[in-house]
């Protein structure tokens, strides 16, 4: 697909545009008085707009909780009567869609287990065709740009004007402090490369667990995100799914207001003294892109040299030396180890590359 997908700004359809869309409501749908009490309970935090709910929820293993069904749907319906609040709900088959949409379910989600399949997104896109509601798509649940880009690009071609994408962070086996990890270059590239598309953050399923959720809501409000998709239950130990992650209306109060929301631009004295410090920065990357490029025509040189000589392209004894020294040098300039790590990662693995491709080409120019 050429064409970028025509997204209706939010402020068109939900407003408010100066306020962070905030989304809130149980993971799952329980009874009707749990929907009920914690929708009314929400309904009095202005910045709450849209009460989310799962009523067919995508469960890892059999046998656990898996939602409600249908007879939630008649819950939302009392919600939207007794609170004004826009209803939400996730949808992962046609089927679902249409009782959702004959129970008058103001807004679809598209989970991060079904965005995974693009059959499935296929499906669901055909199914709300023409129907105009409002969509929101999660990443999928691992970090594939592509597959998010893909659902939305879908939906946008079934005539779907009024999208938001979730940004829920991705799973990793093992390997971050978070349930799924944020890899926050992910939704940005993202905005990037739709530009106008509201994308919210879903902190709860980020963190997995409440004490991270004040932390990871203001990272993503400081990176720009549109708004936040925050899980609350009027009773989080006893929930059936997600419990460590709910938290109660009262709590999610507090948590909104401790956040600090920041603006794009500031006054013009503000701009102007950036200007003058992003121009420094330009000119370091200049610096830095010719620095690289140098070290790179010695890396040929040294190639060409050692292939003439029969020696091998790694010295492993010169890189740990030099891995060593670099680091200590760094380190006394106030850089991260981590950082320093990575950096001459790609630099060694960028050199060996090069050097892979001179001693392929034996009898290559030199
Ligand atoms: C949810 O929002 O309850 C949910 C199942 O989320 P995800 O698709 O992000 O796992
Ligand atoms: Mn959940």
């Amino acid at each position: 697909m050429n064409d970028l997908p025509y997204i209706l700004p939010l402020e068109k359809w939900i407003g408010n545009a100066n306020l962070p869309l905030v989304v809130s409501g149980p993971c799952s749908a329980e009874t009707h008085d749990q929907v009920l009490a914690t929708a009314h309970a929400l309904a009095k935090i202005p910045a709450v707009r849209i009460f989310r709910a799962g009523i067919w929820k995508p469960r890892t293993r059999p046998g656990s909780f898996e939602g409600v069904g249908e007879n939630g749907l008649v819950w939302l319906r009392d919600v939207k009567a007794e609170t004004g609040l826009m209803t939400a709900v996730e949808v992962a088959n046609p089927g679902h869609i249409e009782v959702a949409l004959k129970n008058e379910v103001d807004i679809l989600w598209v989970g991060a287990r079904t965005v995974v399949n693009p059959f499935s997104v296929q499906e669901l896109a055909s199914a709300v065709s023409g129907a105009g509601v409002p969509v929101m798509i999660k990443n999928p649940v691992n970090p594939d740009l592509g597959l998010w880009i893909g659902a939305i690009e879908r939906f946008s071609l079934a005539g779907i004007k009024k999208i938001i994408a979730v940004h829920r962070g991705f799973y990793f086996f093992d390997r971050s402090p978070y349930r799924n990890a944020p890899m926050w270059e992910i939704p940005i590239e993202l905005k990037r490369r739709i530009p106008g598309l509201p994308v919210i953050c879903d902190p709860s399923h980020i963190c997995g667990e409440r004490e991270k959720l004040f932390e990871v809501s203001q990272k993503a409000l400081d990176l720009e995100m549109d708004g936040l998709m925050i899980e609350s239950h009027i009773n989080p130990d006893q929930a059936l799914t997600d419990k460590f992650q709910q938290i109660k209306p009262e709590e999610l109060d507090r948590l909104l207001a401790r956040l600090v929301i920041r603006k794009e631009h500031g006054n013009k004295e503000f701009e102007s003294k950036l200007e003058e410090l992003r121009a420094e920065i330009d000119k370091i990357d200049a610096e830095l892109i010719h620095i690289l490029s140098k070290r790179m025509e010695l890396v040929d040189e040294i190639g060409h040299y050692k292939r003439d000589h029969n020696i091998t392209i790694l010295q492993l004894k010169r890189w740990t030396d030099l891995v060593k020294n670099r680091l200590e040098r760094g380190i006394q300039s106030d850089l991260s180890e981590a950082f320093l790590k990575k950096l001459l990662d790609i630099v060694h693995s960028e050199s060996i590359r090069r050097q892979t491709d001179i001693y392929k080409n034996r009898n290559g120019a030199k």
